[in-house]
C-alpha cells in the first residue's frame, strides 16, 4: 500500500468513526500525547507532540489546544 498522494484533496471528509495511525509504529492512535519539551528539546514554547504507543515524535505547535494547561 502507497501512502503517496499525487493531488491534494478537494475536499474534507470528517471520520471521527476513524483513528489515525502513527506514521512510526503504524498503531491507531485515539490520541496524541503532548508536553513541553525540555533539555535539548527546547524549542521555544512550543509543545512536542508523540505516539502513545512508540513515543515517537509526530510534530511540534505553538499552544493552541485549550485543554493545555498554561
Ligand atoms: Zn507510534
Amino acid at each position: 500500500m502507497s501512502t503517496q498522494t499525487s493531488a491534494k484533496p478537494s475536499t474534507v471528509v470528517r471520520r471521527e468513526d476513524l483513528d489515525p495511525l502513527c506514521p512510526h509504529c503504524e498503531a491507531e492512535i485515539p490520541e496524541i500525547y503532548t508536553r513541553k519539551p525540555k533539555g535539548s528539546f527546547g524549542i521555544g514554547r512550543a509543545f512536542v507532540f508523540f505516539c502513545p504507543h512508540c513515543r515517537k515524535v509526530l510534530g511540534f505547535g505553538a499552544q493552541w489546544y485549550p485543554f493545555i494547561p498554561g
